[in-house]
């Protein structure tokens, strides 16, 4: 529980600015929390979309061995557009990030 002394007042974390600050006086009170994200986070990720992916492979050889070709595009196609708007999403993401100080966003 950081406290500050000018203040004399004790801060719940939660309710203090993410650079440990004081949020009357700005005086430095606290450690600035590790907020980066644990590698085993990714790895799940990434075993996650391995696991999600293979079994919409499956999902479209299961509707093409049944019968229905069209099901079976129609759901590529739906892959397909939700891949390409994610990574539209995440480059445009990546992008206004770079640019975020400058002048013309
Ligand atoms: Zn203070």
């Amino acid at each position: 529980m950081p406290w500050c002394d000018d203040c004399a007042k004790f801060w719940n974390p939660n309710s203090m600015p993410p650079d440990g600050t004081c949020p009357t006086c700005g005086q430095v009170i606290a450690d600035v929390p590790d907020t980066a994200v644990p590698w085993h986070f990714w790895l799940l990720l990434g075993v996650l979309v391995l696991y999600l992916g293979w079994r919409v492979v499956q999902g479209v050889q299961w509707l093409a061995d049944g019968g229905s070709p069209f099901w079976a595009i129609t759901s590529i196609a739906v892959t397909a557009a939700a891949i390409g708007g994610f990574v539209w999403w995440w480059l445009r993401r990546r992008r206004a990030a770079g640019d975020a100080p400058g002048p013309t966003e």
